[in-house]
């Protein structure tokens, strides 16, 4: 499969990767690119990311066969609405989102209705690392990439947009808009907003150099995340906001719980707990490969 052209809005780590894979698969015959500013655009060609790129959004999408938003979810609305009137009809429409209903109402938002031809999907792969200079080819090699067509997504578009996925190496899962928000509000959204809550609260203690510089692997494997870009989890918390805070709730007990089994020095029920907790993690850790 060649795609003529394709075109990404926003080139940084997830679209950057991207098209550096496809480049080396030689999937498409031409890469064109528009971003926020000029630099990164500068870079992506420079580091043979692209093959061009555009001063503006309108003129990236022209005549293009695939069109990529890969830009932090905040962003997309307006990306949407400048664009739409500027898409061919054979074009098909697809995204990088952490969180798929938000994109989804974009879409309608900015078209009236959904066109048949939007394939909303997200790469289960990443960093804490952002920007077109963090891009590499090999990120979603063996990664899973989660699809969320709508009933009437047409299937020749979700084909082409699977068969971009899969030469980069990666792996196709299927589900509604609905349960990966809530899926992965559950594996991602809410550990982060755990490390940034956690480094936060060490951050204002008055001896925090003391307390980062003693600190073990065990807090950095936990707070790594936390490195992540602040404005793209601000955009995934505000718009997965219902099922986060579901979930900080129902953390907020779990940890109520163990605060209750340490007060009361329930040696069993703390010991119950933590090998509960760890033949669960034992068991998935095949799932993280
Ligand atoms: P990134 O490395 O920070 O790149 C973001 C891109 O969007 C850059 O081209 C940036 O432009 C552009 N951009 C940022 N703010 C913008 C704005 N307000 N208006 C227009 N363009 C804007 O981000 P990323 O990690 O590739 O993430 C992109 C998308 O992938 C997000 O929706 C995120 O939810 C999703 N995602 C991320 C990960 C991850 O681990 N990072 C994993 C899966 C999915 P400039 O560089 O020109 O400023």
């Amino acid at each position: 499969m060649i795609i003529k052209k394709l075109c990404l809005l926003g080139i940084g780590l997830i679209g950057g990767s991207w098209a550096l894979a496809l480049r080396q698969a030689k999937a498409c015959q031409h890469i064109v690119a528009w971003s926020r500013t000029q630099k990164t655009l500068e870079q992506a060609l420079a580091l043979n990311v692209i093959d061009s790129y555009t001063e503006t959004a309108i003129d990236a999408v022209k005549d293009a066969d695939v069109v990529v938003l890969a830009t932090p979810l905040g962003a997309m609305l307006p990306i949407l609405t400048t664009i739409q009137a500027h898409l061919s009809p054979h074009t098909i429409l697809t995204d990088v989102g952490s969180a798929k209903l938000p994109v989804i109402d974009a879409v309608k938002t900015a078209f009236g209705e959904i066109p048949d031809n939007f394939v909303p999907a997200h790469p289960i792969a990443g960093s804490e690392k952002s920007g077109i200079t963090a891009a590499f080819p090999e990120l979603y090699q063996n990664r899973r990439i989660i699809l969320t067509p709508l009933a009437h997504t047409k299937t020749d578009a979700i084909k082409i947009i699977e068969q971009l996925w899969q030469v980069v190496g990666a792996k196709l899962v299927s589900m509604t808009a609905e349960h990966h928000d809530q899926v992965l509000a559950a594996t991602s959204h809410l550990p982060h907003v755990l490390a940034y809550g956690l480094v936060d609260l060490l951050a204002k203690m008055n001896d925090n150099q003391e307390i980062f510089k003693f600190s073990a692997g065990g807090f950095r494997d936990f707070t790594r995340i936390a490195s992540s870009d602040p404005t793209m989890w601000h955009d995934i918390c505000l718009a997965n906001d219902q099922a986060i805070l579901t979930l900080i709730d129902n953390y907020q007990t779990e940890l109520s719980q163990i605060k209750q089994i340490i007060q009361a020095k329930d040696s069993s029920a703390l010991l119950d707990l933590f090998q509960r907790a760890k033949t669960a993690r034992d068991k998935f850790s095949e799932d993280f490969k």
